[in-house]
C-alpha cells in the first residue's frame, strides 16, 4: 500500500516531535501520495536545527548539514531530513546567495517551486497546505508558489523542472506560470549543463512527452543548450518517452556535421559508447538485405538493444531512420534468432588467436583480428562448426 513507507517512517517525526520540535512529511512523496502514484523516496522537513537532530538520533550522516540537510538512519533505510530554510537573494539565477534556518513551516514551503511540491504531511496523513497544491493536484495543473515570474527569475532550474513535472504527470501548466517560463527561458543558459541533463532525461522518459516536446520547441529551450542548439530541433520528432541516448544518436544520425559538440555535455563515457553504438546500429539497418546479416546483427549488439530500438519505430519511423524491413527484422524474428545463436561472445569461440598462430607458424599482425572476426561469422551463420579441430581446417583452407 501507498502508506506504508510513510507508516515505516513515522517513528522519526514522532522522535522529533517529542523532543519539543515541528516534522513532516514534504515535497515529492506527498505529491506522489496524494496523486497515488507510487513513492521512491520520502523528504522530512523540521523546525529543529542541523544539530538538533544530529542529538536526536543515534545514527546520522551530515550530507549537507550546511544547506539544513542530515540522513538519518532508521531500520536500515536513509531519510533526509532537512531543516525549515528560507532563502536569501538570487544573483546569478540558480543558486541562493544564502540560505538560513527557520522556526516557520510557512517560510520553509513558500521558498519551494510548485504547488504540488509544496505540502507538508503529518503522521496521522493531516495536510498543511499553504498554497491551494492539493486542488492544484485534483485540477492536475502546474503552478508555482508566488509570482512565476519571480520564481523562475530566482532559479531557472524550477522551468525544467515544471516542464519535466508536466511530462511525468501529464499535467497542464497554469497560464501565468507558463508565460513566465516563456519570459525567463533564456536564464536557463546560467545553469550547468550538468542540472539540465538530469531534467532533461527525466523529461524525456515522462509519458506524457510527445506533448512537452513541441513546448520546448515554442520555447527555444533547445537554444540555450549545448549541442542541442546546433540542431535543428524542429526536424527531430520524439512521439513517445525515449532515452537521451537514443534521442542523442537520432540527431547525430539525422544532422552529423555537428557531432562534434556532444563532449560539451558531458555525459559519460558509457552514455557516449551508447550512443554511438545506436548510430552504427541505424547504419546497418539502411542496409539490412538478409538473414544472415540479422544474424550477425543480434550476435554483435544483442537483444535488449535491438528490441528497443525496434519498441522505438514509431519515433524512429518519424524521424525518417529505416529499420530494415519488417518481414526481415521484427520482435518475433530477433528473439527467434538469439535464442538459436552457437555462440553469444567472442570468448565462446572453439579457438583464440595464439592457437591459430601455433597452428599456422605465423607471426601476429592484422590479419589476426580479421580471420577471428571471419570465424566468428562462420559460426554464426552455421557455415562452420564451433569445433577446434573444424575450425582448423577452415582457417587452414581459407588463409
Ligand atoms: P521527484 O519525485 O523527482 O524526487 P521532487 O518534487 O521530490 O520530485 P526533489 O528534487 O526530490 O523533487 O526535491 C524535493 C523538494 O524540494 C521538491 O518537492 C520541492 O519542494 C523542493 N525543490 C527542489 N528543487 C527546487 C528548486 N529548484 N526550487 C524550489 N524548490 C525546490
Ligand atoms: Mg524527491
Amino acid at each position: 500500500m501507498n502508506k506504508d513507507l510513510f507508516l515505516k517512517a513515522a517513528p522519526i517525526l514522532n522522535q522529533i516531535q517529542e523532543n519539543g520540535f515541528e516534522a513532516y512529511f514534504i515535497g515529492g512523496s506527498v505529491r506522489d501520495y496524494l496523486m497515488n502514484r507510487p513513492i521512491h523516496d520520502i523528504d522530512i522537513t523540521t523546525s529543529a536545527s542541523p544539530d538538533e537532530i544530529e542529538s536526536i538520533f543515534d545514527h546520522t550522516i551530515p550530507i549537507g548539514k550546511e544547506h539544513g540537510t542530515i540522513n538519518v538512519v532508521y531500520q536500515n533505510e536513509n531519510y533526509e531530513v532537512t531543516t525549515y530554510r528560507a532563502e536569501g537573494e538570487y544573483k546569478d539565477h540558480r543558486r541562493p546567495d544564502e540560505v538560513y534556518f527557520v522556526r516557520d513551516l510557512y517560510k520553509d514551503v513558500e521558498r519551494r517551486d510548485f504547488t504540488m511540491n509544496a505540502i507538508a504531511m503529518d503522521t496521522d496523513f493531516t495536510i498543511r497546505d499553504y498554497f491551494g497544491g492539493y486542488e492544484d493536484i485534483k485540477q492536475k495543473r502546474i503552478v508555482t508558489v508566488g509570482p512565476a515570474e519571480e520564481r523562475f527569475t530566482e532559479d531557472a532550474l524550477r522551468i525544467l523542472r515544471g516542464l519535466r513535472f508536466k511530462s511525468q504527470l501529464g499535467f497542464d501548466i497554469e497560464d501565468a506560470t507558463y508565460n513566465a517560463m516563456k519570459n525567463r527561458m533564456a536564464d536557463t543558459a546560467y545553469l550547468s549543463i550538468e542540472r539540465i541533463i538530469v531534467e532533461l532525461t527525466k523529461l524525456l522518459n515522462g509519458k506524457d512527452v510527445a506533448h512537452v516536446y513541441p513546448l520546448l520547441l515554442e520555447l527555444n529551450f533547445f537554444d540555450y543548450v549545448p549541442f542541442f542548439k546546433n540542431h535543428k530541433m524542429s526536424h527531430i520528432h520524439i512521439c513517445e518517452p525515449i532515452s537521451l541516448e537514443l534521442m542523442l544518436a537520432v540527431m547525430m544520425f539525422k544532422q552529423p556535421e555537428n557531432n562534434s559538440a556532444l563532449a560539451k555535455l558531458k555525459i559519460s563515457n558509457d552514455m557516449k559508447k551508447k550512443v554511438k553504438m545506436y548510430c552504427s546500429i541505424f547504419e546497418k539497418l539502411e542496409t539490412l538485405s538478409d538473414k544472415k546479416a540479422l544474424r550477425l546483427l543480434v550476435y554483435d549488439y544483442g537483444l535488449p538493444v535491438l528490441s528497443y530500438i525496434l519498441s522505438m519505430h514509431e519515433t524512429l519511423n518519424e524521424n525518417r531512420i529505416y529499420l530494415g524491413h519488417p518481414l526481415i527484422i521484427n520482435q518475433e524474428s530477433i528473439k527467434e534468432i538469439d535464442k538459436d545463436l552457437v555462440i553469444s561472445k567472442r570468448s565462446d569461440i572453439a579457438i583464440n588467436g595464439k592457437i591459430i598462430l601455433e597452428t599456422l607458424n605465423r607471426k601476429g599482425g592484422p590479419w589476426l583480428k580479421d580471420i577471428l572476426r571471419k570465424i566468428e561469422c562462420a559460426i554464426i551463420n552455421h557455415e562452420l562448426q564451433n569445433e577446434q579441430s573444424e575450425i582448423i581446417k577452415w582457417v587452414k583452407a581459407n588463409v
